[in-house]
């Protein structure tokens, strides 16, 4: 039976990461029908609108999306289609793996952890206004209900993929009112439904001390959306970098996968992404969506290619010397 999925080839480099995406799934054995939707800085172009409310409607209708990084104007211009469409959809919660890969070189051969981050709140709010000329005010929103059900969501994964610990990041000693919230719903929905799991709250510059110490101490780490979206993109730097790194936004009933990276201005056309974290992020959604038998055949097939360790397939962020076609046409070969 085929599977309808939506796809937003985003800007940048994205075009190029999610076909070499879709090319992957369907060597997978895969039988989709994309439903490709406009979203972005391109969208905006061609349809007058960064986030057209049919892209919205489409993944409400759907449930399912892999989306491209989207290009954010930076010190001006459109609210981010990413928070946007996180927002729209109410994808509160985002799930992060990183882990190592084989023949990926990196500091650390140790690092097997999760990052969740809370979506919708935080600094993300986009409420800022100038109070008088020369001052600005950018407020930090945080919610019983929304700090609640990402606690909840964190711990239930946990237990749910058989990890053992979550840990905190906070800065509560400074901003007490707004993390100490984010901290007491974590220790509250531990200590009620989780108490098995353990539980750690570091405060997060020291906490980040320990992750480029020694990363191999971390197995869940729970945070804020502005935390989350930092930490996650040092925690790539762990394993190899952004091109290895995937992503999924997943509530009940809506899911949109996405690798962590950005639109990559500094490489987009030049055929040199890295569509290893798309790919992941594709298997991530299969995996979701039930397709685990072709979710591994894939991590089994980007395993085996890493394996082999041709630096002609691969590409150079990765140590390689080949481009984004090379290791897209090593995974179909290697899919059979
Ligand atoms: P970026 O992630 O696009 O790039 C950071 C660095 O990593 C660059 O040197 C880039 O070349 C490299 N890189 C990223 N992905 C790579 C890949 N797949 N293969 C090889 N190298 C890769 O971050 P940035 O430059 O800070 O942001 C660029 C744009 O992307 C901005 O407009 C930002 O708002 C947007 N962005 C979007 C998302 C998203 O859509 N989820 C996430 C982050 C940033």
């Amino acid at each position: 039976m085929s599977e309808t999925i939506c796809l937003i080839r985003g800007d940048g480099i994205g075009p190029e990461v999610t076909s070499s995406a879709v090319r992957v799934v369907a060597a997978a054995g895969v039988d989709v029908e994309w439903v490709e939707l406009p979203a972005g800085a391109s969208a905006l172009n061609e349809h007058g609108q960064a986030l057209p409310e049919r892209t919205v409607a489409a993944i409400m209708g759907h449930k399912v999306c892999l989306k491209g990084p989207l290009a954010t104007p930076i010190g001006g211009g459109f609210v981010s289609v990413n928070v946007q469409l996180r927002r729209r959809l109410g994808l509160y919660a985002a799930v992060r793996p990183v882990r190592n890969l084989p023949g990926v070189p990196s500091r650390f051969d140790d690092v097997e952890l999760v990052v969740i981050r809370e979506n919708t709140e935080g600094l993300y709010s986009g409420l800022e206004h100038e109070v008088v000329p020369g001052v600005v005010e950018s407020l930090k929103v945080a919610t019983l209900s929304a700090c609640t059900r990402i606690a909840r969501w964190a711990f239930e994964y946990t237990e749910s993929r058989g990890r053992k610990k979550v840990t905190v990041f906070h800065k509560a000693n400074i901003m007490k009112m707004s993390d100490g919230l984010f901290i007491r719903c974590a220790s509250k929905i531990h200590e009620a439904f989780y108490p098995d799991i353990e539980y750690e709250e570091l405060i997060i510059d020291n906490g980040c001390m320990h992750l480029v110490a020694d990363p191999g101490r971390f197995d869940v780490l729970l945070m804020e959306n502005l935390y989350g979206d930092l930490v996650s993109d040092l925690c790539a730097g762990l394993v190899g970098g952004l091109g290895v790194v995937p992503a999924g936004n997943i509530v009940d009933d809506c899911a949109v996968f996405e690798p962590v990276h950005g639109s990559a201005p500094n490489i987009a056309g030049k055929g040199v992404a890295n569509p290893l974290a798309c790919i992941m992020s594709a298997a991530m959604m299969l995996n979701h969506m039930g397709q685990t038998a072709a979710a591994e055949r894939i991590k089994t097939a980007y395993n085996a290619v890493l394996t082999d360790g041709d630096p002609a397939l691969r590409t150079p962020d990765i140590g390689g010397r080949g481009t984004t076609d090379s290791f897209t046409q090593a995974m179909v070969a290697a899919l059979g």
